[in-house]
Parts: C-alpha cells; structure tokens; sequence
C-alpha cells in the first residue's frame, strides 16, 4: 500500500485523529533527568557513544541534527496504524505530504508543511547559555528563525535536578564590550559568560517565553517546549558543570565568512531584549484560563493557555475531570501528550503509562487535523479520582482570545 493509501486510510479509522509512537532522542552531553517515564534501564538503549536519553519529540516533522551517528528519521514523529492484526508505521511528515490540507488545514498553503513541534528535555543538569538565531541570521545559513517556549509540568517534576534555574539575557547595564570579551575568552577555558546574565527559578506549573535572539541556560526541569521546526542555535558559553564545549559549537549556523569574527556573535543577540529591565514580566507565563473557569468546571473540564505569547506556536494544558464527559473544539490542528490519567478521545484509547520500555508503543500521544479539531473531539474520563491531562501544541493558526494581545 502507498504511504498516502495508509494515511488516508489511518485518518479514517481514527476519524481524522492520527496515533503516535514515543519519539526519543538521546544527547551525547547531557546526563538523563530520568522523568520522561522511560524504563531505568533503557536511558542509555541505542549505545553508549549516543549518549543518554533526555529528550522525547512530540508531533515532530523535524529531524533531530545529531551529529554522524544520528539514526535514520531520529526525531520524526510516527504515526502507528493497525489493521487485522498487522501493525504498520510510518512518517508523520510523509502523511502531511501527502494529505496536505486534509490533516493540517490552512497550514498547508502557507508553510507546505507542519510548522512546529514540541518535545520534553528532562537533563539532570542546566544546559549551556545559548543563542537562536532571528530569521534575518537563520537566513544567512539557510535556516529560519527559531523562537521556543517552557512549560514545567508538575507531573514530571517531583524533582528539579542539579540546577532548577535558568539564565536568561543579559544583566542591565552589561556593555557590549564584557560580552565580546566572554566570547574571545571561548577557546581560553571557563569563559564564565553567565556572568553578565541573571538566574530565574523555575517553578512547576508556570512557564517562559524565549524569542530568537535572547540567550539562555535552561534549568534542570524537565520541561514541555513547544517550538518553532527548526535547529538553529550557537552555544556561548564553552565549560557547562564541568563539561567542556568545542569550539564549533560556538561558530554553529554562522555564514562561512563571519568564522573567527566575534563581533558577529555580538550582532546575534538582541540587545534591547536581553538587556530589558522588565525581561520577567515580558517573558514568565503562568498559566491563563481560555474560559470562564466556573464555567469550564461545571461543564466538567478546564483549560488553560500555558504558552500565549509566540506568533508562531502556542500550547495548552486541557484538564477533564474524575468522572465526566467533554467535547472540546479547537481553531486549527494540534498534537497532544497525555501527562496523567486514562479514558477515550473519540475512538481511540487515551492512558498515561507509568513506565515505558524503548521501543514499545502507547497510547499517549496523537495528532488531530484541522477538521477534527474544529468539529470537537469527546473525551471520557471513567476514573473516580484520577483526572485526564493532556499537553496541546498548535501552530501559528490556532490564536484566539489569546490572554496577551499578539502584534
Ligand atoms: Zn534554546
């Protein structure tokens, strides 16, 4: 059968509602947080030399750059279809190649593409301070632009790890001239650049905005990241918890020519942006009802905005309650994770696992069309006491009564 007589049929069978695989992604350089449910045993699965596995990619059409020993279609999202008895698995991208507007609606004739993700790092340690490139320097090296969001779920976070604090921009009153010093200092050991920066605690629950441009060393939660589908980064700072960096980490997705100029890292960071007195209160998102919350509680449910302020992405947090039975509708298409709980969402099975050994399948994690969103999904909830919690992420379509205004 061709990829597009499965998908088709897979939409049909799930009534435009699509399942997927558990997509990990191991890193060389980072120590498993071991909070993304993963068997104790399986952190370190595909091999010591790829590292632990700290990451899990949700309604992913991005394939993870990890170095020469990436697997083939590491980091895409697959979708899982089961026909008497057989079990077949294939690319969510190739189904939305395929389909085009059938799964992703209006998405298609703008991006030709799905143009997110979102996926969970859940690193025992912080990460290194770090840049994205905005789409004028991601356009330099044929890339766009990356802006990426943090939501903290409380399930996943019974522990904060090594350093529960992130470093974001640049301490007001820093002068250009500290930071280029920082980055001249790369190849001289510990170069200390977070020095010039501020840590902010992370707390469960709540989350940060973090537009191209701005620098930041994110904490040790494991964090929920919605995204916008791409990979550009360059990393500023060269020892991370004793870990050293090399120095093309510290050129990454800069042109060819700009190699060894400085001053060029410098013109990356925005520098209003990371400077702003006011960078908390522009960039922490707590969590911001979609509806009146009497009313979503009466009707069995309640939903909040958890990541609002990005043109290009956002994501909710839908909660149904012990014992009730909802129909949601959303604007444009979506994944979702289930992070606790067990039910149905239209005719597919919904739980969260306890424990997951690599390689097997759940059903935790789906995409919904366009289409299927706009006509409503139904939830059950049979438990007594144990509510549904999903995790949802939306493209660039899906912005209505947005809590903050986006220009
Ligand atoms: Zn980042």
């Amino acid at each position: 059968m061709s990829v597009k007589a499965i998908a088709e049929r897979a939409m049909e069978q799930g009534q435009g509602v699509l399942r997927l695989t558990p997509t990990w992604v191991p890193r060389v350089f980072c120590v498993p947080g071991r909070r993304i449910k993963l068997h104790p045993h399986d952190y370190y699965a595909l091999g010591g030399e790829r590292g632990g596995i700290d990451e899990r990619w949700f309604s992913s059409t991005t394939p993870a750059d990890n170095g020469p020993l990436t697997s083939k279609n590491e980091g895409l999202s697959h979708i899982v279809f089961e026909d008497g008895g057989k079990t077949e698995l294939f690319l969510l991208r190739d189904a939305i190649e395929e389909l085009k507007d059938a799964i992703i609606g209006k998405l298609w004739a703008k991006y030709q593409a799905w143009p997110m993700y979102s996926k969970f790092f859940d690193n025992q340690g912080a990460l290194p301070f770090h840049i994205h490139h905005d789409d004028d320097h991601a356009a330099r090296v044929g890339a766009r632009g990356k802006p990426e969001a943090y939501y903290f779920p409380p399930q996943l976070n019974n522990h904060g790890g090594d350093f529960p604090y992130t470093f974001f921009g640049l301490a007001p009153g820093v002068t250009k001239e500290e930071v280029l010093d920082a980055l001249r200092a790369f190849t001289k050991g510990e170069n200390r650049i977070t020095d010039l920066s501020a840590a902010y605690v992370l707390t469960p629950g709540t989350g940060w905005n973090v537009p191209p441009g701005v620098l930041h060393a994110p904490g040790s939660l494991c964090t929920y990241e919605p995204q916008k589908a791409s990979d550009v980064f360059a990393m500023y700072e060269s020892v991370v918890h004793d870990q050293v960096l090399s120095e093309d980490l510290l050129w990454k997705d800069s042109p060819e020519e700009e190699i060894g100029n400085h001053e060029y890292l410098l013109e990356v960071i925005d520098w209003e942006q990371n400077t702003d007195p006011l960078f908390r209160q522009k960039h922490f998102m707590k969590p911001v009802p979609v509806d009146d919350p009497a009313e979503m509680r009466a009707a069995g449910y309640q939903e909040n905005w958890i990541c609002y302020l990005s043109k290009e992405f956002s994501a909710k947090e839908l909660t149904v309650l012990p014992g009730a039975t909802v129909t949601i509708k959303d604007g444009g298409a979506y994944g979702l994770y289930v992070v606790q709980g067990h039910g149905t969402l239209g005719i597919w099975d919904i739980e969260s696992p306890a424990l997951i050994r690599y390689g097997q399948l759940t059903y935790d994690e789906y995409f919904v069309s366009e289409a299927a969103a706009r006509e409503g999904v139904t939830i059950t909830n049979p438990s007594k006491s144990d509510p549904i919690v999903m995790l949802k992420h939306f493209g660039p379509d899906a912005h209505t009564n947005m809590p903050v205004p986006l220009d």
